[in-house]
């Protein structure tokens, strides 16, 4: 095969050391591909063939050293494999651990496990992934003290695990339980933290150097677990205190992830067998289960919504071809709370912010809100006085429209009144310059009324954050009718400036994210009236992957909201209002003085702290629980299918117009079943045949709001899958 890759140089010194060079072309950050972890190979063959080499430092050309494996690299084998996807998965694995393993032993003969040549990876910058893995393989890792830098095992945030080796060696390095966080939650830590921790062995001011010294003068590089007589640390799990380990991470992760998430499982079983055979089977016994892992339909949805589509989104697929927008100066208007966690990432981003608010001492607490969470990640070892004095300098706290002069954009986030909008925004244009874009953050009005109070209809936009802020990573950028591409452009390279996700939906009620999110509370309180046990209801949510059951959502964005939607959404849809059912619930809650978790009274109960309790007593008397439950498979298909039908309804009206925001919208905004890839995801997963024939039996049981839209009803005709039929890359 010929080998076009050049991601990797060798550079022989006069010293006897050879250095391997990273260096992906045109490319920010090292990815690894299958043709260049040939060329590697070709290149570390030449190494340990050459007797004027002594030693070999790998390291790289970049200011990091690598971001890991080509993702879309993993999703192509499959698909590649032919008749058998499973073996020539496999087989990719099995060869990437041959190479490993190549570092490894290094040339040493392979009975005395004498000779080989030394060989030390050098870390400049952050290391994820198979560059950590590789690392792993090698016999010393140094670190630059850069203090960006990160250096992990993220495999599991996007449903898969450490594949190449990473698993067995660092489970052999430091024993399973301190292995854990890096593996089952993805912790990645900076050079001295890995240190410490032992995931780095030296972090140096010139790491180079430090690597060629060492390779050079190595006393030993035989790893522990290839000598005779190696005992795993921490203890085997035959082991009295090695079994512990084992039966505890078991339940932590059946308890985090209620079973749902396939790669956190498998890791554990490559684990828990890995550590009962000797080293080169259990790397045998990994990539089995990587391979189920790889070819597991939940793994690939969530790699490619949470890994791919997420990155395209954010570095501006869907963006018009409009000149650079990146904000300078951001007005914020109404310093409540979606207002002050506006500035604060604003401000966390270098943007000056002008906040105002009615009276002066609201806009200082808004901007108090940023002092607030400085303090607590000072507090946390986060942050430092001098960044927070820096940040804080950024943020203007006014009462004055004039101070609003210089702004090249606006939000507003003052109280959700069309009347009072109207007003902001006409006394924001008096103030402003022709070009500044006008921004809403509205959760529930439309934009396309909302810019009749605009003399620029055209720069005017709807940017919905999500609460609180500067957790969410999600940002729908609304269009209203007469929205123009500049404004679009606009929001999108704010939400670049600020580090969030953003998706582009069109204008229509409640737009995207609410408009799926409601109907999922609304199942959930409805499925109470009819006597269905709320623990049944709550877990059986959890049980599916939901982070949060929907009584409990209710209860922590509060039952008087519900009814003022419920009472705006009656008023607009007037006989149409298909939900009465819910608001008997909500509004008799609200008459009981039960808001929610703020008034520490809900569906559940509340202490004193305001801590979580039971579900609230008065809930059984007033909805006793019916004789019958339903199974649990059909609470979970009622508390899913009523979300994904209705983005199935949003993208079939045009309010979606890209089905990969539509599925990293929903798993950033309202968490859905992140397992799943997403709401159009699931469909694909489930085969629309299906879901369209058991929407529609849903209908006939609950009602029609599940019964399958004419989309899914035509795509199941034709067994059409929604990743096929509204391909992005076929769009763009
Ligand atoms: P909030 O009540 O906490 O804050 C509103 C702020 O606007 C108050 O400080 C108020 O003094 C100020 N204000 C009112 N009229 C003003 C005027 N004429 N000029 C200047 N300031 C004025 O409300 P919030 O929760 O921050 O919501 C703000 C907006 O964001 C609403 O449109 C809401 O629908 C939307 N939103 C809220 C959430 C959420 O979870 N709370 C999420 C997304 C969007």
């Amino acid at each position: 095969m010929t080998d076009l890759s050049t991601d990797f140089t060798l550079e022989k010194r006069s010293t006897g050391a050879a250095i391997i060079t990273w260096d992906c072309p045109g490319k920010s950050m090292n990815v690894l591909t299958r043709a260049a972890f040939s060329l590697f190979e070709s290149l570390l063959d030449d190494c340990l063939a050459d007797e004027a080499v002594q030693g070999i430092v790998i390291t790289s050309g970049k200011a990091d050293f690598a971001g890991g494996m080509d993702l879309n690299v993993l999703a192509q084998v499959a698909a590649e494999g032919g008749d058998d996807p499973a073996q020539a998965t496999f087989d990719f694995i099995m060869n990437g651990h041959r190479i490993l393993r190549k570092i490894e032993r290094a040339g040493m003969d392979p009975k005395t496990l004498k000779g080989g040549k030394p060989i030390a990876t050098v870390l400049p910058g952050t290391t994820m992934g198979i560059g950590y893995e590789l690392a792993l393989a090698t016999h010393r890792i140094f670190a630059a003290p850069n203090p960006k830098a990160k250096i992990g095992l993220p495999e599991i945030m996007v449903g898969l695990f450490p594949g190449a080796g990473g698993t067995t060696r660092l489970v052999r390095k430091m024993g399973a339980m301190a292995a854990s966080p890096y593996l089952l939650e993805g912790k990645t830590l900076s050079p001295d933290k890995a240190k410490n921790a032992g995931l780095v062995d030296e972090v140096s001011e010139d790491p180079l150097q430090a690597a060629c010294d060492w390779v050079l003068s190595a006393p030993k590089i035989v790893k522990p677990w290839d000598e005779r007589g190696y005992k795993m640390p921490g203890g085997a799990p035959y082991h009295p205190a090695g079994f512990m380990t084992y039966v505890g991470a078991s339940a932590m992760v059946n308890g985090k992830t209620m079973g749902v998430y396939p790669a956190a499982k498998a890791l554990l079983s490559a684990v828990y067998e890995g550590a009962l055979v000797p080293f080169d089977t259990a790397l045998k016994i990994e990539a089995r289960y990587f391979t189920s892992i790889l070819l597991h339909p939940s793994s690939s949805a969530m790699i490619r919504s949470l890994f791919i589509n997420k990155g395209a989104l954010e570095k501006g697929a869907v963006r018009p071809d409009a000149p650079d927008q990146t904000v300078r100066k951001l007005g914020v208007l109404g310093a409540g709370m979606m207002g002050a966690g506006i500035a604060y990432v604003a401000a966390k981003a270098g943007i000056d912010v002008v906040l105002l608010d009615q009276q002066q001492d609201a806009a200082d607490r808004g901007k108090a809100y940023s002092e607030g969470l400085l303090d607590k990640a000072i507090s946390r070892r986060r942050s430092t006085p001098e960044k927070k004095d820096a940040l804080l300098a950024l943020i203007t706290a006014t009462t004055d429209y004039d101070a609003l002069k210089d702004c090249d954009l606006i939000v507003e986030a003052v109280f959700e009144d069309p009347s009072i909008k109207a007003t902001v925004t006409k006394a924001v244009e008096a103030v402003v310059g022709p070009d500044t874009i006008f921004a809403t953050n509205t959760s529930t009005l439309p934009i396309s009324e909302l810019a009749k109070a605009s003399t620029r209809p055209d720069q005017y936009i709807g940017i919905h954050f999500f609460s609180p802020v500067d957790k969410m990573m999600l940002v729908e950028i609304i269009k209203g009718a007469e929205t123009g591409d500049r404004a679009v452009a606009k929001a999108l390279d704010f939400a670049r400036q600020i580090r969030k996700t953003p998706i582009v939906v069109n204008d229509a009620r409640f737009f995207y994210a609410n408009r799926c999110i409601i109907p999922y509370l609304n199942e959930g309180i409805r499925m109470l009236a009819e006597g269905v046990s709320p623990a049944l209801i709550e877990n059986a949510a959890k049980l599916v992957g939901m982070p949060l059951g929907p009584l409990q959502l209710v209860d922590e964005t509060s039952i008087d909201l519900g009814v003022k939607i419920a009472k705006a959404t009656k008023a607009a849809m007037g006989d149409a209002y298909p939900d009465t059912a819910v608001d008997e619930v909500l509004f008799w809650m609200e008459s009981e003085g039960r808001l929610g978790r703020k008034t520490k009274a809900g569906f559940f109960s509340y202490n004193e702290a305001g801590k979580r309790g039971l579900f609230w007593e008065g809930l059984a008397d007033k909805y006793p629980l019916a004789a019958e439950q339903p199974a649990l498979v059909d609470v979970q298909h009622r508390l899913l299918f009523v979300q994904a039908l209705e983005a199935v309804r949003a993208l079939e009206e045009g309010v979606l117009m890209d089905i990969r925001e539509g599925d990293v919208g929903a798993i950033l905004g309202w968490g859905f079943a992140p397992w799943s890839g997403g709401p159009l995801s699931w469909l694909d997963m489930l085969g629309t045949p299906y879901a369209a024939e058991r929407a529609n039996q849903l209908a006939e049981t609950y009602g029609p709001r599940f019964a399958s839209p004419g989309l899914l009803t035509e795509m199941a005709s034709k067994s059409q899958r929604f990743y096929r039929r509204f391909d992005p890359a076929k769009a763009a």
